[in-house]
């Protein structure tokens, strides 16, 4: 058995990687600050479970994760924690530049200490694992994917400190020799993932009867993949990524928007259809572009495959169907996110400051 230190674990990829990793037999500590992305009741199901610790903090803090990483000794250190919605970075940059780059740092500076004391056996074989996104390669033209070796050219704010974190992360590896990993990965889909992003969003305004908001003409490009796939993935660099190197992960799953609101409109026409007996699609509505807004994003992921062995299990098709069923049959979990009251006491599992 493993312990993993993950950050940002009550998000959404990261709590789809703590079930995984708990499934898997590894023991993880859960560090995140629940900002309003942060869900425990997504954590629900193993929050009894003797493997598994939830802690309420900010990576920035260098005096908690000290002492964390004093009283468990992990094996591993999984970085999720980030702010993580582009529109969000354009209305307000500053929580992006405060998590995303100074948490991050702060976070190094931590881990870097803690790795130095370790007796030399273990030092290397321990890592540090940063999460980060395709975005950090700026906008593709109609052909061509990102690669490793795609030069960054961030966009957004978002994207800019995402960025910013993965050189911090190099530079600590290049600089102190702490042994790190990073992976790039392309927009995520599936359960537990907050209704401010595409896909839950379309799914959960179709069924309120509301209006589904499309960016521009709807032919922005993204490559989409089932959120296990990210964390098999994940998992996977952790076990045998090269030390110092970078893995883009990605499902070749190249969707417009239109495309994906359509699709998801065609299965919830079947699965609950509208009383009315009319589409959903009769509830796209497009609304001005969002500035700056990449055209399309596509990932090369033949080095994670080549090198690793890994491939995505689900296809698109099989992903979104999962997905829709499992937002049909999570109802609880989607009204208290929608009302708010997932932030709350209600569960007993918050320590509020
Ligand atoms: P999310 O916004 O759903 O979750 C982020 C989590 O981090 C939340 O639980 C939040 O409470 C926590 N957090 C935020 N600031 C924190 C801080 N200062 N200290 C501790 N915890 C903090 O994000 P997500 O979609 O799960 O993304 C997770 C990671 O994966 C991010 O680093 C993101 O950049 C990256 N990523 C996301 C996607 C995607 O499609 N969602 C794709 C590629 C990479």
């Amino acid at each position: 058995m493993n312990t993993i230190l993950v950050t940002g674990g009550a998000g959404f990829i990261g709590s789809n990687f703590v079930h995984m990793a708990i499934a898997q037999g590894e023991k993880v500590i859960n560090l995140d600050s629940l900002t309003y992305a942060g869900n425990l009741e997504s954590l629900q199901a193993i929050v009894d479970n003797p493997n598994y610790r939830f802690v309420q903090g900010d990576i920035g803090d260098g005096l908690l994760v000290d002492q964390l990483l004093a009283e468990y000794s992990p094996d591993a250190v999984v970085n999720f924690a980030a702010e993580s919605h582009v529109d969000r970075s354009i209305e307000g940059p500053a929580a992006f530049i405060q998590t995303n780059i100074v948490g991050t740092f702060n976070l190094l500076e931590s881990v870097k200490k803690y790795w130095l004391k370790r007796a030399e056996a273990d030092k290397n074989k321990f890592r540090f694992l940063h999460v980060s996104t395709d975005e950090v390669f700026g906008s593709l033209g109609e052909t061509g994917y990102f690669t490793e070796e795609t030069p960054y050219a961030p966009n957004s704010p978002y994207s800019a400190s995402k960025a910013s974190s993965d050189h911090l992360v190099r530079a600590y590896h290049h600089t102190y020799g702490l042994p790190v990993v990073t992976t790039n990965c392309s927009n995520n889909y599936g359960p537990y993932q907050f209704p401010e992003k595409l896909i839950p969003l379309m799914i959960l305004n179709a069924l309120a009867g509301k209006s589904l908001p499309i960016y521009g003409d709807g032919k922005n490009v993204r490559d989409w993949l089932y959120v296990e796939d990210h964390c098999s993935a994940i998992l996977s660099v952790l076990d045998k990524g090269k030390i110092g190197k970078t893995y883009n992960i990605g499902g070749h799953n190249e969707k417009s928007n239109l495309e994906i609101v359509y699709k998801i409109c065609d299965l919830l026409d079947k699965a609950r259809p509208r009383d009315t007996g009319k589409s959903y699609r009769e509830q796209i509505a497009y609304v001005k572009d969002r500035p700056g807004h990449d055209r399309r994003y596509a990932i090369d992921a033949s080095k994670i495959k080549n090198e690793l062995g890994w491939v995505p299990s689900e296809t698109f098709e099989s992903g979104i169907e999962k997905t829709i069923q499992w937002y049909l049959h999570n109802a609880e979990w989607c009204h208290h996110v929608c009302d708010g009251s997932y932030r709350g006491e209600r569960l007993g599992l918050v320590s509020e400051e």
